[in-house]
């Protein structure tokens, strides 16, 4: 399994991947901020009207952290729907929980500790099914690709929003330059943690491109697969729907 430059053992990129997270989760949402310049909340509005949600609809946010999705989710859902908020990682899904109870979001949301590998749902539980920046961290993808299409009824849809692969000429070059400087300056002056920074960088560079992902959207059993580029696809968001 590649793990940055290196390639380590499958449960290694898991134990990793979590110290990541662990070690993060307390400056997250202001890091997102920073790194983003504040764009990541455009990428999280689209995506919620991508999904768009229905009052009285089950909507599972997997890998959803510190519940941006899942806030925009339950707005959308209402009092008779109900969201899921899930992640593997308990600091960061503590952090959601509090985040959302802040807001005053308590009567139509639940929390569960889950990997979105194997997840401990019935087949055509959800409405739709997300993970927002979160599939890039999952060992492996074609599993939580079909977990998403086997939780999600018939013809409800499952969103992707992911780093993806500029789509603008010469953006590239100046996005690898931010990428490889800007983030570990700011992962340690910010965040006092470069190493997590760094990670952060090169897992959005190995991760799959636009064409490659909706290809693998389509393996796992999805159909009508598609995405739209947003920030000149530094990220995509990917929309399929279970057959
Ligand atoms: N969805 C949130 C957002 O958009 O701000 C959080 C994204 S954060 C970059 C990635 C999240 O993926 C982390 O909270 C991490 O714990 C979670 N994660 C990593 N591997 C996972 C897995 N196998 N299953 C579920 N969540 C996972």
């Amino acid at each position: 399994i590649d793990f940055g430059y290196e390639r380590v053992a499958r449960g290694e990129k898991q134990r990793r991947v979590g110290a990541v997270f662990d070690s993060v989760a307390d400056n997250y949402d202001l890091m997102n901020d920073l790194m983003s310049m504040g764009i990541h909340r455009a990428w999280k509005h689209f995506t919620l009207e991508l999904a768009a949600v229905r009052p009285g609809e089950r909507v599972l946010d997997l890998a959803g952290g510190t519940g941006d999705l899942a806030t925009g989710f339950a707005r959308r859902a209402g009092p008779d729907g109900r969201v899921l908020l899930s992640d593997i990682n308990p600091a960061m899904l503590a952090h959601g929980r509090d985040r959302l109870i802040d807001a005053g979001i308590v009567d139509n949301v639940d929390y569960c500790l889950a990997n979105a590998e194997r997840l401990p749902f019935a087949d055509d539980t959800f409405d739709c099914v997300s993970i927002g920046f979160g599939l890039r961290n999952v060992t492996d993808k074609p599993a939580a690709l079909a977990e998403m299409r086997r939780v999600t009824r018939p013809g409800g849809r499952a969103i992707v929003l992911e780093f993806s692969k500029p789509a603008v000429p010469g953006l590239d070059k100046l996005y690898d330059i931010y990428s490889f400087s800007v983030l570990p300056w700011l992962g340690r002056n910010v965040a006092g943690d470069e190493a997590s920074y760094r990670y952060l960088a090169e897992s959005i560079r190995m991760h799959p491109d636009q064409d490659t992902l909706r290809e693998m959207m389509r393996t796992a059993g999805l159909v009508r697969c598609g995405y739209h580029n947003l920030t000149g696809g530094i990220v995509a968001v990917h929309r399929g729907y279970s057959p």
